[in-house]
């Protein structure tokens, strides 16, 4: 490959799944762009090396998912962000230093802006359902914006509760079997469970009890439309689904990347879309 091809590569294991290389791919062309965007599957044991390498093995920086977004961090420089997330998605070289940053965070926001404007409008209340890496950058993100009020619902609650430890008193960890008589004073609900996925349960809810200024979002994208929002749009609610936040995470790393801003349109969700919902091979 000629040198003045920028690469940047997604770090998984597995990484086959990944639908990144789908969309920076797709704005590498519409920006006319000389770059390449890889998948890379790493194994743990090997990611260290593989991270110490980049630069070495012609990467710009990268993207890295399940389960490097820990060691991630440790390996790099990370913002405010990624420090406070407790987790690094996000790569590139500030001269010779490695930086990394969290972009669920603005992913999540920037979707839900777009998908339910002024959902933050007077919201107090929002109701959190899981505690893993993914609702920590969510957690961060609403307390970004001022929500007071969070309230942090898991399977096993001492995830819940390590929540508050790392946030502090306006997230509030509850019982699992909580989750039902909260509705009605919640103003957001989201799902950052991986119930509703594919080949998963969906969650037993039941969402009439909500308020109908209520928004619902949900961070799975396969389905596009899980069980939960589904329900949510029969009843009239607003929404913000998975896709939408995927695609919005993925706007600043090409920024760091590619020195371009690209835009989250609807030709770029509509392949991307058409993609998930492809038989497999
Ligand atoms: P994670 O750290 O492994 O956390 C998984 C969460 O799901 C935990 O809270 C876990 O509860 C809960 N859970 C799993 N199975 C459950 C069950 N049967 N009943 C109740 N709770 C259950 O994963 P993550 O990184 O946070 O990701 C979570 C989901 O978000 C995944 O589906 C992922 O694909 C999706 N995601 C989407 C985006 C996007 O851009 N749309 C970004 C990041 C992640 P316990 O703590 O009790 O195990």
């Amino acid at each position: 490959m000629s040198n003045d091809i920028r690469a940047v590569c997604v770090i998984g294991w597995p990484v086959a799944h990944s639908r990144s290389p789908l969309i920076h791919n797709f704005w590498i062309g519409q920006h006319a762009l000389k770059g390449e965007y890889r998948r890379e599957a790493v194994k743990p044991e090997e990611f260290e090396t593989f991270i110490k390498e980049l630069s070495q093995r012609g990467y710009a920086g990268a993207n890295v998912t399940i389960p490097h977004k820990e060691v991630a961090l440790e390996l790099s420089e990370p913002d405010d962000r990624a420090l406070a997330v407790g987790a690094a998605n996000t790569l590139w070289f500030e001269g010779e230093t490695l930086r990394s940053t969290n972009t669920d965070v603005e992913g999540f926001l920037a979707n839900l802006d777009q998908m339910a404007p002024g959902w933050d409008r007077g919201l107090d209340d929002a109701l959190v359902l899981g505690a893993g890496g993914a609702a920590r950058a969510i957690v961060f993100g609403l307390l970004s914006r001022g929500v007071t009020n969070i309230r942090v619902a898991n399977r096993t609650f001492a995830r819940a509760q390590a929540l508050r430890e790392r946030f502090g008193d306006n997230v509030k960890p509850i019982q699992w079997d909580e989750v039902g008589g909260l509705l009605a004073g919640t103003g957001l609900l989201v799902n950052t469970t991986s119930l509703g996925m594919k080949g998963q349960p969906p969650l037993d809810l039941r969402l009439e009890d909500l308020r109908k200024s209520a928004v619902v979002a949900d961070i799975v994208y396969s389905p596009l439309i899980t069980p939960l929002l589904a329900e949510a749009r029969d009843l009239g609610l607003r929404y913000a689904d998975g896709l939408g936040m995927l695609l919005h995470q993925a706007v600043r790393g090409f920024s760091l990347w590619f020195g371009v801003k690209p835009e989250v349109t609807s030709e770029l969700r509509s392949m991307v879309e058409a993609d998930l919902v492809k038989p497999k091979e």
